[in-house]
């Protein structure tokens, strides 16, 4: 079974990245530095970029913070990397992108929240303003509307209007329309004030699982905008993994979302890279993309006399991701390669023979020896301490003979 064909949305230029249309789904991550730091938020940047994010946003909340995004350009320049820099703007945006014309420049997408640009009157009059500076530098917007910043004039509007109807809506319904058309809106006042129809991506972020696929699903039949797809306040660890994973592949399976990001709260000393890693085991996960080369393991059981097979597995894993680096030039199509790593003869040769490369580990009582299978075919077998080493080899031949030019 494959995902549903993708919603059908207007691509949109951020950058080198386009969003949308026919381009694959996009992977992006944020920042949790403080921006003013230009050389430690530069750093993170670059190895969100170099973990895979597509695309990095950095929050722009003060003249300090303004100030450095130059410089943070610049950094990632001469570090060889063209990642786009998004601005996540609340409340001040209006102002500093006047005051700090380098730093409207240096971005390559502004994030509009229509929640949080003011109060009143104000609240047009300061988007407006935004938008006239995505206007004259030329570049594309995200109107994200989130459900914990969501225009609380509108929601007020529109608990009025349903308590007039003889049979009220539901209030969690009103919550999602309400999300919905603080997006639409925007959008169209966007539209009004004269950015391109082609500038525009749009999210409504939600923490609930449910609540999320119920107003997505609404958004991508409503508009032909690119959707920025995301769980907000996901979560820490597995919860937020889970979370995140279970929301976004049903969209993404139903053909909804141009680009994501998962937004987990990092668990003390975790690499901030973990998100992009998710969001890349997601999409591959799914048969949306390909990323690096996927292993797959059983989970052990009684059979299994030791840990052997779990470190072998952990190792060739970590093995690929090294390597997929490198192989990236040379041998871009690895990234779809599949390898069984199993650990007894009951499920152990038949995997590995479904697998591109697979190897089958003695469980307790078996002959010490460690089958290969290359292409569904029986390959050479194993012993000895030199398994790991001896396994790694024949998966490098492998990749040149198959991926490599003459393959
Ligand atoms: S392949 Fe063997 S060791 Fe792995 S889970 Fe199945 S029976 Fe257990």
């Amino acid at each position: 079974m494959s995902p549903a064909p993708r919603h059908r949305t207007v691509p949109v230029r951020v950058g080198p990245v386009v969003i949308g249309g026919d381009a694959p789904v996009a992977v992006q991550s944020m920042t949790n530095t403080d921006t003013a730091d230009a050389l430690r938020t530069a750093a993170q940047v670059a190895d969100l970029a170099r973990a895979g994010s597509e695309l990095v946003r950095i929050t722009v909340n003060t003249e300090e913070a303004a100030a450095a995004v130059p410089e943070i350009r610049e950094r990632l320049d001469a570090m060889g990397l063209d990642v786009p820099l998004i601005g996540d703007f609340h409340f001040n945006g209006h102002r500093l992108l006047a005051k700090y014309p380098a730093c409207a420049e240096a971005l390559a997408k502004y994030r509009i929240n229509p929640g949080n640009v003011g109060r009143g009157a104000k609240r047009d009059e300061q988007f407006a303003q935004m938008i006239e500076f995505a206007c004259r530098y030329e570049k594309p917007v995200r109107i994200g509307v989130n459900w914990g910043s969501l225009d609380q004039e509108l929601l007020a509007r529109k608990l009025d209007e349903n308590a007039r109807l003889p049979e009220p809506l539901p209030l969690e319904r009103i919550n999602h329309d309400a999300l919905i058309e603080s997006a639409l809106e925007s959008a169209r006042r966007a539209e009004e004030l004269g950015l391109a129809h082609d500038r525009i991506i749009l999210s409504c972020k939600m923490s609930g699982v449910q609540d999320l696929i119920a107003v997505y699903s609404d958004l991508a039949a409503r508009c032909d905008y690119p959707l920025h797809l995301g769980l907000t306040e996901a979560g820490m660890g597995i919860k937020g993994i889970v979370a995140s994973t279970a929301a976004l592949s049903i969209l993404l399976q139903q053909g909804i979302g141009d680009t994501i990001r998962i937004s987990l709260t990092p668990e003390p000393g975790a690499p901030r890279t973990q998100e992009v890693r998710v969001a890349q085991e997601i999409l591959q996960s799914l048969g949306l993309r390909s990323f690096t080369p996927q292993v797959i393991a059983c989970p052990g059981c009684g059979r299994t006399s030791s840990d052997y097979f779990q470190r072998l597995a952990e190792e060739v894993e970590g093995y690929l991701r090294e390597r997929m680096p490198q192989w990236q030039t040379r041998y871009p199509e690895a990234a779809a390669m599949k390898v069984a790593v199993m650990g007894c003869v009951v499920n152990g040769p038949g995997e590995s023979r479904h697998a591109d490369i697979g190897i089958s580990l003695p469980g307790s009582g078996e002959r010490p020896v460690a089958p290969v299978y290359i292409d569904g075919e029986k390959g050479p077998t194993l012993k000895g301490d030199t398994i790991a080493e001896d396994f790694k080899r024949i998966i490098e031949d492998y990749v040149a003979r198959r991926y490599g030019s003459g393959g």
